[in-house]
């Protein structure tokens, strides 16, 4: 493995530098006292929509500097960065901690699938909002009956006798952020017979839609941490112009599956995310609670913490080397989620036991430490084990096409 920089990468990686130096500690200033000055959980200012808020502004600043979307072709407003570039930014954007954006579904996924797959007109109207942050984009695959068999989706889209539009009607669940979407990249099956026919792969089609237009109802789920990201949403009789499909009819699958895929890229920003997260539960256990720090038992894990992320790190810089070569990052990229998921799990379990009964207490509580943030994490962590998939499927891929085990 050779991951000496070229000049070209050099310059990126200098040139992303200075403007973070320079732009994101007043960024974070002005955030501390917007703050401090709107204190309380229930002020406005706080909570999805305070921090979408400032999401948006972070994402603006990077946009000035194109430093938002730089994966997207420079024609779009992006830097059309390489593999290695893209390593680095992330990386970067990890070491210097920066805050996430407010289109992260839209730049990382829909955006690519747009310029992919869209029309000149679909990119005009489309690309930009996502872009400069003006409005929010949420992707909305999921169904009651398609998860991880997401290939099972059952909403129908059926194109009316004119042929100017689509009725939509059906369920889909988890949707991130969709109250606060004003677009959503969807899929629904414009084939119903295609399931029944045993092909269920097919008669699948992408739709970008309004997520105010009559008939889509967005219910906010509560989830364990207390707070309301996901939603479920139900469409009736919901009418979709066909201008607003992405892609031919029946072309779902590809496009999704390019969506989907654009999810795993830049998870070598994870091991330093993971290091710096196992560096603050102990510096904050030093200050809390030292004597745990003493404890056989909790030094052991510890190191077997520190070993696996390293661990992971080099897997993820064997994935790299293998894309770089122009060869799949397979089976590195899905065993690096695989750890990804269970080094998550154990570094929220590890706060939890070293900060004693103060990591416990939740936002808002009397003695609360750093915001609740250690009694967050524990539950909230669970997601890593499912989200861009779950551990069992993960498995199952690998066994079978790494392994090649028997069934
Ligand atoms: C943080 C987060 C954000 C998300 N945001 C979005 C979003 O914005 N838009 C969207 O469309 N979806 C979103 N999702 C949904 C996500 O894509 C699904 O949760 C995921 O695909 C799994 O589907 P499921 O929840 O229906 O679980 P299921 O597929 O029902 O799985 C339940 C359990 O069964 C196991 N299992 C399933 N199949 C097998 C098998 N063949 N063999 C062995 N075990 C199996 C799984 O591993 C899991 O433990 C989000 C999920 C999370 C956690």
């Amino acid at each position: 493995m050779d991951f000496a920089l070229s000049d070209a990468d050099r310059t990126f990686k200098a040139e992303l530098e200075e403007f973070l130096d320079a732009e994101l500690p007043p960024f974070i200033a002005e955030w501390e006292r917007d703050d401090a000055a709107n204190f309380g959980d229930d002020n406005p200012s706080r909570g999805l929509m305070g921090a979408m808020k400032k999401r948006a502004a972070w994402q603006r600043k990077l946009n000035e500097g194109r430093w938002a979307a730089i994966l997207w072709p420079e024609i779009h407003g992006g830097r059309a960065a390489t593999v290695s570039q893209n390593v680095i930014y992330t990386e970067t954007m990890a070491r210097y901690r920066t805050p996430g954006i407010y289109n992260a579904n839209g730049i990382v996924q829909i955006g690519p699938s747009i310029y992919s797959w869209g029309t000149d007109d679909q990119k005009a109207r489309w690309l930009p909002c996502i872009l400069d942050a003006t409005e929010h984009w949420c992707q909305a695959f999921s169904e009651p009956e398609a998860g991880s068999d997401l290939a099972n989706l059952r909403t129908t889209a059926v194109l009316s006798d004119d042929a100017t539009h689509y009725v939509v009607n059906g369920q889909k669940v988890w949707i991130s952020s969709a109250q606060i979407a004003k677009w959503g990249l969807c899929l629904f099956r414009t084939d119903p017979t295609a399931i029944t026919r045993g092909k269920k792969h097919e008669g699948i089609t992408t739709f970008v839609i309004d997520m105010h237009t009559e008939g889509i109802d967005i219910r906010p789920t509560r989830e364990i941490t207390g707070d309301s990201m996901f939603c479920e949403v139900s469409f009736t009789d919901v009418k979709i112009p066909v201008g607003d499909r992405l892609g031919d009819e029946g072309m779902g699958w590809m496009v999704s599956m390019g969506a989907l895929g654009q999810e795993r890229v830049g998870s070598s920003a994870q091991a330093i995310s993971m290091a710096q997260e196992l560096k603050a539960v102990l510096e904050t256990a030093k200050s809390l609670n030292p004597a745990a720090l003493d404890d056989p038992i909790i030094r052991d894990r510890v190191a077997r913490l520190h070993t696996q992320i390293e661990f992971t790190r080099l897997l993820i810089a064997r994935a790299l080397s293998k894309v770089l070569n122009g060869e799949k990052g397979w089976p590195e990229v899905p065993l690096a989620k695989l750890q990804w998921g269970y080094i998550s799990l154990s570094l929220a379990e590890l706060a939890l036991d070293v900060l004693g009964p103060v990591g416990a207490l939740t936002k808002g509580a009397p003695g609360a430490i750093d915001g609740g943030i250690w009694a967050r994490n524990y539950v909230w962590q669970r997601y890593t084990t499912i989200g861009a998939g779950p551990t069992e499927v993960q498995k199952n891929i690998i066994a079978d096409r790494a392994l090649k085990l028997e069934r």
